[in-house]
């Protein structure tokens, strides 16, 4: 009989659970130190409802409007489950304010323009309801400083972090990043490993390293990733399918 879609997702999330006990066992870490960000940015409502049924809780999406769509939609489909939704890769200064309203944490700040427009964004969110909390953030991080893949290089770090400090509707939690297409993914997170406890010297509050997809994230948490956000390994290669 063929796999249901919800046996899929079970058997892929354990696959998935091993990988990362496999991967503390041999750096000497715990489990417990590795979060599992589930991006859901592919898949429909009905996925992150069975992921949440599975004990999942942390979901990062990527485009803002179909992620506002699924924010509502999952709290149809499960009223009372305990979730967070994650903004992962680039984000546009101009979604900002949508972002806001259902984002729990926003990990790809590379600018201080895109700071500004966040915190502008929860500010404005604050005083109409919208929001109450400050926003959590991590800076993206460009191990190759390429500016077509987002993130910022190592020599911006330091005042993009002042920065973002300095915003009262922030909360500066720590560094992202993605190993560059084609590089040694082991020298890559061996240089974002320095730059989070460069940064994590000047701010210690920003404690949280979120490093690692499915292709990589053994060699991340060998370098010390506290999130790993696995997306395909987790999901397969669906595209989103219409509703
Ligand atoms: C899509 C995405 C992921 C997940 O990648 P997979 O290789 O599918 O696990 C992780 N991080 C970011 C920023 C992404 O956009």
């Amino acid at each position: 009989m063929a796999e249901s879609r919800p046996e899929e997702l079970a058997r892929r999330l354990a696959a998935v659970r091993d990988r990362i006990t496999a991967a503390c066992a041999a750096a000497g870490r715990s489990p417990d130190e590795v979060a599992l960000l589930a991006v859901t940015k592919t898949v429909p409502a009905s996925d992150v409802a069975t992921l949440i049924d599975l004990g999942l809780t942390d979901f990062g999406e990527n485009r803002v409007q179909e992620a506002g769509r699924k924010v509502d939609e999952v709290a149809g489909l499960r009223p009372d489950a305990t979730r967070r939704w994650i903004v992962v890769g680039g984000l546009q200064r101009n979604k900002a304010r949508a972002v806001v309203r259902w984002a729990d944490r926003v990990e790809s700040v590379d600018s201080v323009r895109l700071a500004d427009a966040l915190d502008d964004a929860v500010r404005r969110a604050r005083d109409t309801g919208g929001r109450r909390d400050p926003l959590p953030v991590l800076l993206q991080y460009s191990v190759d400083g390429d500016p077509k893949r987002g993130g910022v290089p190592r020599d911006g770090l330091g005042r993009l972090a002042e920065h973002v400090a300095g915003c009262a509707g922030l909360e500066l939690d720590g560094l992202m990043a993605v190993a560059p297409l084609g590089a040694d993914p082991d020298a890559a997170f061996a240089d974002v490993a320095a730059a989070a406890e460069a940064l994590r010297a000047a701010h210690p509050q920003a404690r949280t390293l979120s490093a690692g997809m499915s292709g990589d994230l053994e060699v991340a948490i060998r370098h010390g990733s506290g999130v790993v956000r696995v997306g395909t390994a987790l999901v397969g290669d669906r595209p989103l399918t219409s509703r």
